[in-house]
């Protein structure tokens, strides 16, 4: 029981790790700093790590966090910064939450 638990959660970290390599190389930027996107369109720079969150909710590609644009909660998402433009990308690298995970 015990180790079947532990089991489990290792392997949802290494998903989670995994999840976070294959989406660096690809060109998000995830793992780090990372431009996010808001429900509302605002875009951001945020602290993006696997397995650590201490504020904001993960949902997988998702999270539940505030959006320091708009002052509001609300669900985030990675955007890969070659698909914006430079205007979006220098707006998104001027605005940053709190440095923590
Ligand atoms: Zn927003």
């Amino acid at each position: 029981m015990q180790r079947s638990r532990r089991k489990a959660a290792l392997l949802l970290a290494a998903l989670d790790i995994g999840s976070t390599l294959v989406a660096r190389s690809r060109g998000y930027g995830v793992g780090g700093n990372a431009v996010v996107r808001c429900r509302r369109g605002h875009l951001f720079t945020t602290l993006w790590l696997p397995l650590v969150s201490v504020k904001s909710l993960r949902l997988g590609w998702w999270r539940i966090q505030r959006c320091p644009v708009g002052r509001h909660w609300t669900v985030v998402v990675p955007v890969k910064e070659s698909a914006l433009t430079g205007r979006e990308r220098r707006r998104a690298h001027a605005r940053h939450d709190v440095r923590l995970p």
